[in-house]
């Protein structure tokens, strides 16, 4: 890029599109030339719906038959990827822009005709008796592709009902989401953000945004004390609605497992996937073994802070203040180097990114906030990212990096319809590619406050993505067992459950404070997605553990895990998530997978306590 080209975002200005240089904005030539490509695109995905339709009544006869529904619904897929991909990264690249969204919305309904027009294709395929599809499987190879997605859809069969309990089941769907929606109503809509007033006399109102920003860099207690009572102080004043709404949730979730013969709520939630339920257990009982190194983290920022009481409010607060900025010309760079432990072919995998626009930079007037990579079939995977040059921001491009080079290792060596890959193996590359950045730059770190930053930063992610994501887990596999042993739940019964829960993960390094116990009301995760937050700890589990041996020094053993991990990446969704870890050598229902996060954590600390060891001076070299 020309030294004219090169940009940089001025802090508190927000630029409108045409300002930034092209080379920090994203290059859509490789989905469609054109609004016109894009329009021939769409008119073929139209044809092909209406094509599709010939096929049903047909697949009994033979796999022929089977194989060409198959392939039809493929190359619909395909198109699909382009079509909604050109519409949807413009609408997001400025959100005022009708004309994309007229069109995103024209996908939509198109998606939704086609969905109306196959849904005879999975009962017209279970209606084959299985050995005889087997038997099918077994004698034409181009067929056999198919066999994971064949087998998958039989084995979700198990627990569907016949066609009067599906009927039923139906009607129930309608009131499913009732307790979600109330919540979510109850928690934006209809909240009244409170206001406090810090002890500078400034009054503020917390928003969720600006109460974290408090939390993250006001250095005086008492405004984060206040500032934290006022928040939860609105969600423990309607307790008792949050809790009447949290029990329709788990009321649901029960009906549910019950009505389709499972023996717990756990076991109907895990079946899809097909993960045991010792994963979770097994999860949930080795955190709570491996909490010493995060009670030591958080007693030294205790000592640190110079604080004589500790609260929750007290997690975030920066442990020494260094404002580095990272421009994202050099950061780059960086980011290439840091996955070298990964082999060449990789790096040059995310050298092309840079260099062929995947991303898309800085934020600018309408652009949609926050940041993720896009998986776009047939193109190559592109990146939102809202890049504001804070370490935050490195680290997100890293993460979302990760992504992308599961997706685009996926796409090259999968067929279509293994390309895409589950939540549960999803946040491993991205949280291993953290990883790698966090040691690139530890080892870079110029000062002591340097290191203490990046140190914190990867902590707090452990005790964020992991640890508080495994008491949430803990929490709900807990409560939804209330209603499955008929036991009542109530605010007080959720309360105490929290409050322990508190208590043997954090011990004595916390304080009591009396509003913590209703924390359970404000994880909306909690209502709205049950049984789907202990992935992100699964995925930290795995990504540790893989790091394991991806940072050995033993030449064989880290070439050897480098190979099981590309592997697992270019496995895409070809098999269920257990098998794929496995193949990868990470098995989810040992301890000892789970201790790698652990184990890493204690790493950290340690190296964190040596960095604030009184007399430890903090030099510039
Ligand atoms: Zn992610």
């Amino acid at each position: 890029m020309s030294q004219l080209d090169t940009f940089r975002p001025t802090p508190g200005v927000l630029p409108t599109r045409d300002t930034i240089p092209s080379g920090y904005t994203w290059d859509l030539t490789a989905i469609c030339q054109d609004w016109d490509e894009w329009t021939s695109n769409l008119r073929d995905l139209e044809a092909a719906i209406e094509s599709f339709k010939a096929l049903q009544g047909t697949l009994a006869e033979g796999p022929h038959r089977l194989l060409a529904a198959f392939r039809a619904l493929d190359a619909m897929g395909a198109i699909s990827y382009r079509v909604w991909y050109y519409t949807s990264l413009q609408y997001d690249q400025d959100q005022r822009d009708n004309d994309a969204n007229a069109r995103r919305q024209q996908v939509q309904i198109l998606f939704a005709r086609q969905q109306q027009t196959a849904s005879w294709f999975n009962p017209e395929v279970l209606a084959i008796p299985i050995e005889t599809v087997r038997r099918w499987l077994g004698a034409d190879d181009e067929l056999a592709v198919y066999r994971f997605a064949i087998e998958s859809l039989f084995h979700e069969q198990e627990h569907v009902l016949d066609e009067r309990g599906e009927r039923l089941m139906s009607f129930a769907g309608r009131f499913n989401s009732v307790p979600n929606e109330s919540y979510a109503a109850l928690t934006t809509a209809d909240m009244q953000s409170p206001s406090i007033t810090l002890s500078t006399g400034e009054r503020v109102t917390l928003s969720y945004g600006q109460y974290r920003a408090l939390l993250e860099t006001n250095r005086r207690q008492e405004d984060r004390a206040a500032a934290y009572r006022a928040f939860h102080r609105s969600y423990a004043d309607q307790q008792n609605t949050y809790a009447a709404l949290y029990n329709g949730v788990l009321q649901r979730d029960w009906f549910h497992a019950r009505a389709r013969g499972y023996a717990t709520t756990l076991d109907a939630q895990l079946h899809g996937n097909n993960i045991p339920t010792t994963v979770v257990e097994n999860l949930i009982t080795a955190t709570k073994n491996g909490v010493e190194p995060l009670r030591r983290y958080h007693r030294l920022r205790r000592r640190t802070l110079g604080l004589e009481t500790y609260r929750l409010y007290d997690f975030f607060v920066p442990l020494v203040e260094h404002d580095a900025r990272y421009p994202y010309d050099e950061v780059g760079e960086w980011i290439v180097e840091s996955v070298a432990p990964l082999g060449s072919e990789y790096q040059q995998h995310v050298r092309r990114a840079f260099r062929e626009r995947w991303i898309d930079v800085y934020e600018n007037v309408g652009k949609r906030s926050g940041a993720y990579s896009a998986p776009v079939y047939g193109a190559h995977p592109y990146m939102l990212l809202n890049y504001n040059e804070t370490l935050d921001a490195v680290f997100t491009l890293a993460h979302e990096m990760g992504h992308s080079m599961h997706t685009l290792l996926s796409h090259q060596a999968q067929p279509f319809v293994y390309a895409g890959y589950t939540i549960f193996v999803a946040e491993v590359p991205s949280t291993l590619n953290e990883a790698l950045f966090l040691d690139l730059m530890l080892d870079r770190a110029r000062s002591r406050d340097e290191r203490v930053v990046l140190l914190q930063h990867a902590i707090d992610s452990i005790a964020s993505t992991f640890y508080a994501q495994v008491l949430f887990a803990d929490f709900e596999l807990q409560a939804h067992r209330l209603v499955e042993q008929d036991r009542p739940v109530t605010a007080d019964v959720l309360n105490s459950l929290y409050s322990g829960l508190l208590r043997e993960y954090y011990g004595d390094v916390l304080d009591e404070e009396d509003l913590s116990r209703v924390t359970w009301a404000r994880i909306s995760h909690l209502f709205g997605s049950p049984y789907y937050v202990y992935q992100y700890a699964t995925c930290f589990a795995s990504a540790a553990c893989l790091m394991q041996d991806i940072r050995s020094p033993a030449r064989e053993m880290n070439a050897d895990a480098v190979a099981r991990y590309l592997s697992l990446l270019r496995a895409g969704g070809s098999d269920y998530p257990m098998t794929l870890l496995a193949r990868a050598g990470v098995d989810l229902s040992r301890p000892e997978t789970v201790r790698a996060v652990v184990d890493h954590l204690d790493t950290l600390v340690t190296r964190l306590e040596r960095e604030l060891q009184p007399g430890a001076v903090s030099t510039t070299m």
